[in-house]
């Protein structure tokens, strides 16, 4: 069921149990086996936790991104990820980070902590399974390098 929800500077209409459920279904190995997407799966617990509670709010699976991408390692060992999640929702008020991004020329996220942040649009890349109307979800984060070996 759809309901509305207050998060951050977004009025959102969102089903938690439908996006839950199918969080479920998605097999958490089902992704890219590159080392900076397994170091991601297994250092998802280290996102801030401002992060994490907004994921966790939304149903969303922490550990089962849609995609995630590592740009660079910072001088303090951690890496800059950003990824995407499904979710089922939509913006009812407030900015699609696609439309703002586009305009600005930049990644307009809204910012959570220092180099973390988290954006809402409905111009989803993939749906993979998702029930309509599918929210996307895109974050910015570092996250410390948890693997034995180096990538
Ligand atoms: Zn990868």
């Amino acid at each position: 069921m759809l309901q509305q929800v207050r998060l951050l500077e977004w009025l959102l209409e969102v089903d938690t149990e439908a996006t839950a459920a199918t969080y479920r279904n998605v097999p958490s190995d089902q992704d890219c086996t590159c080392a900076y997407c397994r170091n991601f799966r297994a250092a998802w617990r280290t996102l801030p936790a401002e992060l994490l509670q907004v994921l966790e709010t939304l149903g969303i699976d922490p550990a089962k991104p849609l995609d995630i991408t590592e740009f660079w390692e910072n001088e303090d060992g951690t890496h800059f990820y950003m990824g995407m999640y499904n979710l089922v929702g939509r913006i009812v008020d407030g900015d699609d980070y696609r439309t703002v991004s586009r305009k600005s020329g930049q990644i307009d996220l809204h910012p959570l902590v220092e180099n973390a942040g988290i954006g809402f649009t409905g111009d989803v890349d993939f749906g993979r399974g998702f029930p309509t109307p599918i929210l996307q979800a895109e974050f910015m984060a570092d996250v410390p390098w948890v693997l034995g070996e180096k990538p």
